[in-house]
């Protein structure tokens, strides 16, 4: 065998997404792309905004000596510090560039952070529905992971049942807020709520519990939203997030992790954080990306193309009959599976050229999630399909 038995038996278990984009080329090579309807992907449809395109120009026409080598591994300090104000603002908290490193993409902040805190079978606690790849990154760095279940109906936490799920090995909690799948956003009480218990278990167990606030649809917020800050509400907690989504970026790899200044043991924990970056061969995050991110903090892509994409395709598929939770960021939805089966769901789906992907890619069976980050012409011309798919289901 030329791969781990680990490895196997991961690919083996996800062949369903290989089965599904297969599928996908297939029908798009015999009905032609515009004629398939794919959900399947967070890929953003929009370019970056103007100001990126601007600043990247400037680079470019004078570049700046030593811009493309080695820097220290937590990243270039004006981008720390550009981050650092923000976050400074957004908390009321003296948040600093040494809270800060750069890193590439959200994805390798995650792995950053689970490598600097996990110690072998800690446990880590992942509210489902989840992005899936967080349980390959746990298993990367040794731990287990907790599975909780969200509110069913609503998806917001059930505090209740998280504290009913920590031991004396939890080590940390992940949350993503607006979330991947479904789009909510935790509110300020409930965060309070959930700082208060983790305090709570950590005196308990006499361990330092990390919540980790995965936020890369933070800026994605939609009907005047807003996402509140992780830092005010629990002390040991952790941001990790990108610019995959905000400024449609996803390709570059370019994010930041950020430390609560309360967290205790802050510095050991940002010094563990550095050595994480070099160590697993990130080395820094990619130098032409920071430089040109850090003086985008406060810009987005246009939210208002997202939010009318939502509205639309919300209207026509509840008009339909589909149940779901109105999402109030990022650009997913995750309604309740018609069909007991998500998966028989979703394979019938395909054959009405709609691409989706099933819940149980999300530890949530029952359900299955739409990415609407895609042209709306393809939104439009994909409703005859639905309402076809509808009336076969039973709606
Ligand atoms: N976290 C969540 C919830 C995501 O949806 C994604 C990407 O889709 C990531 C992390 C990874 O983001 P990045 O591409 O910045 O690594």
């Amino acid at each position: 065998m030329a791969v781990a038995r680990k490895i196997a038996g991961f690919i083996a278990n996800s062949s369903w997404i290989r089965k599904m984009f297969e599928e996908g080329e297939r029908l798009r090579q015999q009905f032609g792309a515009d004629q398939v309807y794919d959900f399947t992907l967070g890929n953003p449809d929009v370019e970056p905004p103007q100001q990126f395109h601007g600043e990247f120009l400037k680079l470019a026409q004078a570049p700046l000596p030593g811009m493309h080598r080695y820097m220290n591994n937590a990243g270039y300090l004006e981008t720390r510090n550009a981050v650092a104000r923000l976050l400074s603002s957004a908390s009321d908290l003296p948040v600093k560039g040494d809270h800060v490193v750069m890193t590439c993409g959200a994805g390798g902040a995650l792995n950053v952070v689970l490598k600097t805190i996990l110690n072998p079978d800690d446990e880590v606690i992942l509210l489902a529905p989840y992005f899936v790849e967080y349980r390959f990154y746990i298993d990367n760095h040794g731990g287990q992971p907790v599975v909780v279940w969200t509110d069913r109906d609503t998806f917001q936490l059930d505090v209740d049942a998280i504290g009913a799920a920590i031991t004396e090995k939890t080590r940390a909690i992940i949350i993503c807020s607006p979330n991947n799948p479904t789009g909510v956003i935790y509110p300020a009480e409930t965060l309070a709520r959930l700082g208060e218990l983790v305090s709570a278990k950590e005196a308990q167990f006499g361990r330092q519990i990390c919540v980790i606030s995965d936020e890369p649809y933070a800026r994605i917020v939609y009907d005047g939203k807003s996402v509140p800050n992780i830092f005010r509400y629990v002390k040991n907690s952790v941001i990790v997030t990108s610019h995959s989504k905000d400024l449609a970026l996803p390709g570059e790899r370019i994010g930041y992790l950020a430390a609560n200044p309360r967290m205790n043991n802050v510095e050991q924990f940002m010094e563990g954080t550095v050595f994480s970056n070099r160590v697993l061969g990130f080395v820094n995050a990619p130098a032409l990306m920071q430089r040109l991110v850090a003086d985008l903090q406060h810009v987005s892509v246009d939210i208002a193309l997202y939010q009318r994409k939502r509205d639309l395709l919300y209207d026509a598929l509840t008009g339909l009959g589909f149940e779901m939770v109105k999402p109030d960021g990022a650009f997913y939805f995750f309604p309740k599976s018609p069909l007991a089966d998500d998966v028989e769901f979703v394979k019938l789906a395909q054959k009405h050229r709609i691409l989706l992907v099933p819940g149980a890619g999300f530890g949530a069976p029952g359900y299955f999630r739409i990415a609407y980050c895609v042209d709306q012409g393809m939104i439009e011309r994909s409703l005859p399909a639905w309402r076809e798919l509808a009336r076969e289901v039973g709606l």
